[in-house]
């Protein structure tokens, strides 16, 4: 598992503070930059406007072009963008007005307001770069989330961000300001659990999720918005994706992807796994109806978190390898196994022992 945080000595400042580690030369200079002055063993010291910033990393780990976000006080940094991987994810809130059965990151109460510190880590991203957004639910911070997407957006033509969000909070008038920040520019994740409002309702616990949901997304459709719907597949919902895959074809076919998606044992996920996970290494029945169901009507599919030996053959094609590079791991089985380059793998925190039954090197 990849560190998200750096051990730094704590800094004199006030204010949460952004800044770039640049040790070599960079084409696209900031003010934001620190150059580094030193490099030991198991510290590196950059120069930032005068002051030290010392960070305490092993020689061999990356961190030219990472983007850290430090909090005053604190003796650790953020690294909010690190430049060698492409699974960066801001976490804008952890604020939730959904409560979901299998939800890998429990919302808090309280809300910190760090936008303006990745609206300045997003014009330090390096070129090109796909950022995620993620909560909770991001758009219950509506205004910051859209002003950061436009002011990212003008900043930065060649950014493209990925927004989850359970699609609750869109009104009418969100349609300029979608327009405004360009629609090729965001992919809105949205999670549908079911083809039937009850049903859904309960997974995400909160009573009329699904009506909403439907308005929304008939909202974000008029609007030409990209939209990747995801569903988690459990033992809730399971005997319901074959029909949830006829609404899909029939009630959203504009989508860019349906997403098929397996279990996060973290948080709710982990709390409510014995009654909400889904071994679909041993029983891939419904999986493959949903996808024969979707692929014949046009509505492109795509598996995410499925370890490749648990799909059966013919449908490892929808299966890229989708589990983030820091919280990914592979299982000692997986040693010498021929698929592994283009396997995901597993996430850190997946038990073998309560996980999927019938896995093997390809
Ligand atoms: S055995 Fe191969 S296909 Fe299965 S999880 Fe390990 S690397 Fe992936």
């Amino acid at each position: 598992m990849i560190d998200l945080r750096l051990k730094i000595d704590p800094l004199p400042i006030v204010e949460p503070l952004v800044l770039r580690l640049c040790e070599s030369e960079r084409t696209d200079p900031s003010g934001h930059d620190a150059h580094l002055i030193r490099r030991e063993r198991d510290y590196r010291e950059y120069e930032y406007l005068g002051f030290s910033v010392l960070v305490h990393a092993t020689e061999d780990m990356p961190l030219d072009g990472d983007v850290l976000l430090i909090v005053p006080g604190q003796g650790s940094a953020h690294r909010l963008i690190r430049a060698s991987s492409k699974h960066n994810t801001l976490l804008v809130t952890e604020q939730c007005d959904q409560l979901c059965v299998m939800c890998s990151q429990p919302p808090k109460k309280h809300h910190v307001d760090l936008f303006d510190q990745f609206a300045i880590a997003a014009t330090l991203a390096p070129s090109g770069a796909y950022i995620g957004i993620s909560g909770g639910e991001p758009l219950l911070h509506k205004d910051r989330l859209f002003e950061f997407l436009a002011s990212a957006a003008s900043a930065r033509p060649d950014l493209r961000f990925h927004v989850l969000t359970n699609a609750q909070h869109f009104e009418p008038d969100d349609v300029g300001r979608l327009d405004a920040i360009g629609l090729d520019r965001v992919l809105w994740g949205v999670p549908l659990y079911a083809s039937e409002a009850e049903l859904h309702d309960h997974i995400v616990g909160k009573p009329g999720a699904f009506h909403r949901l439907e308005r929304n997304l008939s909202l974000l459709t008029r609007a030409g918005a990209s939209v990747e719907l995801r569903t988690v597949v459990t033992q809730q919902n399971w005997e319901n994706l074959r029909g949830l895959a006829n609404y899909v074809v029939n009630r959203t076919p504009f989508v860019s992807v349906w997403a098929l998606m397996q279990l996060e044992r973290i948080g709710y996920g982990r709390m409510n796994w014995h009654k909400t996970f889904r071994d679909t290494s041993a029983d891939f029945t419904m999986i493959r109806a949903a996808i024969n169901l979707a692929t014949a009507k046009g509505v492109a599919v795509s598996l995410f978190n499925f370890p490749l030996c648990s799909v059966p053959e013919p449908y490892r094609q929808f299966a890229p390898s989708t589990i983030s590079d820091w919280k990914r791991k592979y299982l000692d089985f997986c040693e010498g196994c021929s698929a592994r380059s283009a396997c995901g793998g597993f996430f850190e925190w997946y038990s073998h022992t309560e996980g999927f039954s019938e896995l093997g090197q390809i």
